[in-house]
């Protein structure tokens, strides 16, 4: 069942708390935002609910300040930056709770922002207390903080009891919608890229990916796990010897889900600009860092006739070009293949970014782990805490 939208409430005249992820890269000091890119996320939905006639509360968390002020976690950055975007006024509120922050309730087409969440311990523990107090700030409560809705915390899923109405925001719901039809019910055939440098942090991923997928398309230093268990040689390559067993397990499980790298760059050392080689199978002495050719022709040839494609980590060890060489014609292949894409955040973003095709992606997820956990199967707490349509 959908999660009831923003778009399904009237929030004229209403003051409606938007959880937002404001959660931005900053400069050391913590005066400057060196990515505004969650900002930007959020902007559909703070615009929406302005043009419906609310006035808005914005709460977020930035960084661990482990439940103690931190000027060097304030949003005030995030004040100033959020007014340039939108062209109109937005205040600061001096903490998140509390008689000041009550006084300063915005009117019709204003907007407040809370000082940092986390500035508060009994944010992270869900406490009712102050869940109760962040609720008595509002009318209506918008969850769209994709990238927080796997933690269990008073401003995802404590207040939500005490609001009188709640709904998803509009970031929120084209992240569910696209991770739902990819996971749930994608087109077929339903193609999974995987990769990144282990296999014991994706482990679920792979376990729930394998029952929904078509094909699932390995590479990474995970690869060599998998390799290992199946008796091939894998050199000094990034190895998890505690997780052969499980490899082993997965692979037979799987059937012909699964597909390994047929042929690798190798190096002896791992730098930038190390000479390397392609080999089939990779030698004593030498470490594997990316796909080789074969497996590119290979994966691209699974990729070009998807219908849909979930992407999460790099091939290789992309970081250091040329070893960039497997992710960035696989981006390509996703791009041009006209499939549904969906990508996790973190590392795949950065290689589609660094392909130059993350324009001709579906969708790029806002939350790293958050995604992770909704591709692993794992129901999020902020997500399953919203009323149903
Ligand atoms: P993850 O955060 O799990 O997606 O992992 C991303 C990291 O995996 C990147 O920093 C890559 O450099 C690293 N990685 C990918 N392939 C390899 C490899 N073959 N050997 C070592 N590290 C790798």
């Amino acid at each position: 069942m959908p999660k009831r939208s923003i778009r399904d409430l009237d929030l004229k005249g209403k003051t409606v708390f938007i959880r937002v992820d404001f959660n931005v890269p900053l400069a050391p000091g913590g005066q400057e935002i060196t990515s505004d890119k969650r900002i930007r996320a959020s902007l559909p939905t703070i615009q929406y609910a302005l043009d419906q006639g609310a006035g808005l509360i914005l709460a977020s968390h930035l960084g661990r300040p482990k439940g103690k002020a931190n000027p060097e976690m304030s949003l005030k950055p995030v004040a100033a930056r959020l007014t340039q975007l939108l062209g109109r006024p937005v205040a600061m509120a001096p903490d998140c709770v509390g008689p000041e922050v009550e006084k300063m309730r915005p009117g019709a087409g204003q907007i407040l922002l809370l000082e940092n969440l986390r500035f508060h311990a009994e944010e992270e523990k869900n406490d009712p207390g102050f869940s109760k107090q962040l609720a008595a700030l509002c009318d209506v409560y918008v969850n769209d903080a994709f990238g927080s809705a796997h933690r269990e915390h008073a401003s995802t899923v404590g207040m939500i009891p005490f609001v009188r109405e709640a709904a998803s925001g509009l970031l929120m719901d084209k992240e569910l919608e696209y991770l739902t039809k990819a996971t749930k019910n994608p087109d077929r055939p339903c193609v999974a890229i995987l990769g990144g440098a282990k296999v014991s942090d994706k482990i679920e991923v792979i376990e729930n990916l394998m029952k929904v997928v078509d094909e699932l398309l390995i590479g990474g230093a995970m690869a060599y796990t998998f390799l290992k268990a199946q008796g091939k040689p894998v050199g000094k390559s990034l190895v998890e010897d505690d997780k052969l067993d499980l490899a082993k397990e997965l692979l037979a499980r799987s059937g012909k889900t699964i597909l390994l790298p047929l042929d690798h760059v190798v190096v002896d050392e791992l730098k930038e600009g190390a000479p390397f080689e392609v080999v089939a199978n990779v030698p004593e002495g030498k470490m594997g860092v990316d796909i080789g050719p074969a497996t590119v022709q290979a994966y691209c040839a699974v990729i070009a006739k998807a219908k849909t494609i979930i992407w999460n980590g790099p091939m290789g060890v992309f970081e250091k070009p040329p070893f960039d060489r497997g992710t960035v014609a696989l981006a390509k292949a996703v791009a041009a293949s006209g499939a549904v894409s969906v990508v996790g955040g973190g590392d795949s973003e950065k290689a589609i970014k660094s392909a130059g095709v993350a324009d001709k992606i579906s969708h790029i997820s806002t939350g790293g782990g958050a995604s992770m956990e909704f591709l692993a199967g794992i129901e999020l707490p902020g997500v399953a805490a919203l009323p149903e349509k």
